[in-house]
């Protein structure tokens, strides 16, 4: 009898709390869908408009001003060009952060829309396009809206929100700093002190409507890395005088692919290890003094990612040494990002808002990525939660539907509304949660 009493009260409770969720859910969903013609227009606008990593100036003071307009105290200015917007609610509650990246890739854009890009510009030396060839004009727009729905919600809520439109997620000229990493060191997270936070990147080989995640690992965690190998210069007819750097390179490079097949729990994580580019010579009769290769490293959780430049250091130095030549290893050379990772609690916390939010069928689990998200400077510090949104046409086929960083690029803009809907349903529901 007692039993079931409790069962019944919490039943109801629960059912009560569901009724009151989808109260907000469908005020949050009309609102989101009263908003798509606007979504669209920011969006074009930003992609007409592209703006290479921290020179989002145009981007950023739209994106200021917007904020302004709702009321929004905003900060300008971080890390370069970065935008934060603090939105207090009229009720305690924890802080939350939400993030859009702002920058274009230097690509020329080859798609037929209206609103394709024709902006061109000098990076690295070089003239070169710019296009939103990553989406990024789409997280922009998206994140715009939930500011404007979350706005209007600002008596009902329960802390803080906190937007992040962060410059140069692609990366920055060589020599300059920028992206997650400077937002961070600017103090992003802190005044007031961010508990959690949300971030989407929206994906052109992912259907419309559909939402795709991982806790644990979800993007790998990247060092690129630096060989040098030296020897002894040589006549190319006379080789047993020289320290040949090009025969030891070569070994180092087959050697090195022993580390995933022979040292990483490929059960567990896969790992990447890739030598992208490898210099040395200029004559067919000439051995070189020495050979200069780049290459990135891949992986998952932090102790693959020491692993992983362990080894190559041991099999590059001691590869080397067994020849008579030396190898000087510098990893990172020149870029580390951290793993992009879902706190696994806090994952299955929200996933039910992800599945309420567009229909459980709709939320899949996906395979680990191996590119590179800046986000996860965020998470090294805070919880986190990094998912995908649906870009791809209904109907489409992913593995030939035009990939991001390509002139083809292409993103169907009805998917934007979920993407505001699972953000502001992940705001409110991490502070509903908080309030229990
Ligand atoms: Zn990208
Ligand atoms: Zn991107």
């Amino acid at each position: 009898m007692k039993k079931s009493c409790i069962l019944f009260f919490s039943l109801f409770s629960l059912t009560a709390l569901a009724q009151k969720n989808d109260v907000v859910t469908t005020q949050v969903s009309s609102k989101a869908d009263a908003l798509q013609s606007q979504i669209i227009a920011w969006r074009r606008d930003f992609h007409e408009h592209p703006e290479l990593g921290n020179h989002e100036v145009r981007t950023s003071a739209i994106i200021a001003k917007h904020l302004q307009s709702l009321g929004i105290q905003v900060q300008t200015g971080i890390a370069t060009t970065g935008v934060v917007g603090i939105l207090k609610g009229d009720k305690p509650g924890p802080v939350v952060a939400l993030r859009a990246d702002m920058d274009g890739l230097p690509v020329i854009e080859r798609t037929p829309v209206p609103f394709a890009s024709k902006v061109k510009t000098i990076y690295n030396g070089q003239e070169v396009g710019v296009m939103h060839a990553c989406g990024h004009d789409s997280h922009m727009a998206i994140l715009m809206a939930v500011a404007q729905i979350l706005s209007t919600m600002k008596s009902e809520l329960h802390g803080t929100v906190k937007f992040i439109f962060q410059p140069a997620e692609e990366g920055v000229e060589p020599g300059q700093k920028g992206g997650a990493e400077e937002m961070v060191k600017e103090g992003v997270l802190q005044n007031p002190k961010v508990d959690v936070i949300f971030g989407l990147h929206i994906n052109s080989q992912t259907e419309v409507g559909k939402i795709t995640y991982r806790p644990g690992g979800t993007m790998a965690g990247v060092n690129d890395m630096q060989i040098i190998v030296k020897g002894r210069s040589a006549h190319g007819a006379y080789p047993w005088s020289s320290v040949d750097p090009i025969v030891v390179s070569a070994e180092i490079i087959n050697n090195l692919q022993t580390i995933v097949s022979r040292n990483i729990n490929v059960t567990e994580n896969p790992a990447v290890v890739t030598i992208g580019a490898i210099k040395g010579g200029n004559r067919s009769n000439i051995i070189p003094e020495s050979v200069e290769m780049l290459g990135t490293l891949r992986s998952f959780t932090a102790a693959d990612e020491k692993l992983l430049a362990e080894r190559v250091k041991q099999i590059a130095t001691k590869t080397a040494e067994a020849q008579g030549a030396t190898a000087e290893v510098k990893i990172p050379y020149s870029n580390h990002y951290p793993v992009t990772f879902n706190d696994p609690e806090l994952t299955q916390k929200m996933l039910p808002s992800l599945q309420h939010t567009a229909g459980a069928q709709n939320v899949l689990l996906r395979p680990p990525v191996t590119g590179a998200e800046d986000f996860s400077f965020y998470q090294e510090k805070v919880p986190g939660l990094f998912f995908f949104l649906g870009g791809m046409p209904k109907g489409g086929n992913p593995l030939t539907a035009p990939s991001h960083h390509t002139p083809d690029f292409y993103i169907d803009e009805s998917g934007f509304t979920l993407g505001v809907k699972a953000l502001c349903n992940l705001t409110l529901d991490y502070m509903a949660s908080a309030q229990q």
